[in-house]
Formats: C-alpha cells, sequence, structure tokens
C-alpha cells in the first residue's frame, strides 16, 4: 500500500532529510586518505545526534552502523570498519537521520582526490541520471517513466544498471511502497501522485551490473570487480512537480 503524506508529515520528512544532507556534507568534508571507514561512520553518527535525530540505520535489520560505506567494486550496504581510505578510492555513503517518527535515507559516491577518468564518468552519470529523475517526478507521471530515464541515461554512456536493488517509498518506515527500479518499461507501473515520498538511487557499474553478496551478509559487490556508484534523493511530490528532501540547503 502506498501512503500519501500530510503537509505536516513532509515537513517532517523534509527535517529528517535535511540533518541526512547536512551528515553527507560533513562525511564529505571529512573525507581523506589514510581515515578508516569506521572513523567516517563516526563522523555521520555524530553529526546525526548532535542534531538531535538517531541514525535510522544503525540496528536496521540487524545493520551495525550510522551509515552504508561502500568502497570501488561495492555497490551498497558496506559495513564500515578497518578499511583505510586512499588517495583515488570512490567512496559510496549512504545513510538517514531518524527523527520524530520519520526517516531520511539518501547517499552520494564521493571523490577521494584524483580518480580515474572511467571513475569520473561514472560518477557523473550516477548522479545526473539521479537529477534527471528528480526533474521528471511529477503527479501523473509513472514509476516506468523515470526507470526508464535511468536506465537509459546510464547504458548510453556504457555503465550498467544493478536490478537487484532499487528505490522505495519512505515515511514512518525506512522501505515502504511503490518499489522504484532503475531500469524498467516507459508507460508502466504506479502514477505519481501528489503527497507520496519517493527514494531515488540509480546504483551504477562501469562494468557487468551482475552483483553478489559477500559473507557477512550485507556487502553487495559487483561479480567482476568493476566500480561502483549510488546517489540517492527522497523527494516528496507537489501538485507541480517535487521537492528534493534531502537537499542540503537551508529551507
Ligand atoms: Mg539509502
Ligand atoms: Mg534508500
Amino acid at each position: 500500500m502506498i501512503s500519501i503524506k500530510s503537509k505536516t508529515e513532509i515537513e517532517k520528512l523534509r527535517r529528517a532529510g535535511f540533518i541526512t544532507a547536512g551528515a553527507l556534507d560533513a562525511a564529505e568534508k571529512a573525507i581523506k586518505p589514510g581515515m578508516t571507514t569506521k572513523e567516517l561512520d563516526r563522523v555521520i553518527e555524530k553529526y546525526i545526534t548532535s542534531h538531535g535525530a538517531k541514525p535510522g540505520f544503525k540496528g536496521y535489520g540487524g545493520f551495525p552502523a550510522a551509515a552504508c560505506i561502500s568502497v570501488n567494486d561495492v555497490v551498497i550496504h558496506g559495513i564500515p570498519g578497518n578499511y583505510v581510505i586512499k588517495e583515488g578510492d570512490i567512496v559510496s555513503v549512504d545513510t538517514g537521520a531518524y527523527i520524530d517518527g520519520y526517516h531520511g535515507d539518501s547517499a552520494r559516491t564521493f571523490a577521494v582526490g584524483n580518480i580515474s577518468d572511467e571513475a569520473e564518468r561514472l560518477l557523473r552519470s550516477t548522479r545526473e541520471s539521479l537529477m534527471l529523475a528528480v526533474s521528471m517526478a511529477a503527479p501523473g507521471v509513472r514509476i516506468g517513466d523515470i526507470a526508464a530515464a535511468i536506465q537509459k541515461y546510464n547504458e548510453d554512456n556504457g555503465f550498467g544498471i544493478v536490478r537487484e536493488y532499487c528505490g522505495h517509498g519512505l515515511g514512518r518506515d525506512m522501505h515502504e511502497d511503490p518499489e522504484v527500479p532503475n531500469y524498467g518499461k516507459a508507460g508502466h507501473g504506479v502514477r505519481l501522485r501528489e503527497g507520496m515520498v519517493i527514494c531515488i538511487e540509480p546504483m551504477i557499474t562501469a562494468g557487468d551490473y551482475k552483483v553478489k553478496v559477500l559473507d557477512d551478509g550485507w556487502t553487495v559487490k559487483t561479480v567482476d570487480h568493476s566500480l561502483a556508484a549510488h546517489f540517492e534523493h527522497a523527494i516528496a511530490i507537489t501538485k507541480e512537480g517535487c521537492i528534493i528532501l534531502s537537499d542540503p540547503t537551508p529551507y
């Protein structure tokens, strides 16, 4: 069932999204070679808790940290640990602040120092496909229209689209209906309506799109070890289009 959020609920989701965006800004500022992913996670958790929220990911399905931190060929759900970040890495950070009963959820892939041209193009394509999807989101538009646009944009750039994981509705729960895939057919799927809140989150690979889950039960890697990027925004559908809830600019 897809819930329609009231104006009050959307304000609460915006607050959660704003703190989430701030936590990602803090991570972007802090990230540097020599730092462990666990240290980066601490920066994020500290930001979230010091702004009166709770890390929504911590304990979710048993996840042990405030953020999923996924380096290079890790697509999503990387567990922060002793890995030492180095120059040339691409580091995907996915996190969410939980406040007043509502979740935030947003992700960005950061470049650490100078990265390869391929990595640069992958990050740009993934981020631009997300912003293209956001620009399309409006009442009457179908989920399939958005999915097909994300797929085409990245495939035209020569990249792969991860099939097994997708975006979702957001609210009192971190994962609500509908599913928002990153590949599909235009003209198919749920029609967006004013008051829906969804996360759009392309997970894009530089090589083949096939992924596997490691023995820790969380870490998702590309099978061919190609690089992967992940950008995510939570948006609320409005009368005219949408607003980005995980926008770092003050409102
Ligand atoms: Mg996320
Ligand atoms: Mg999400």
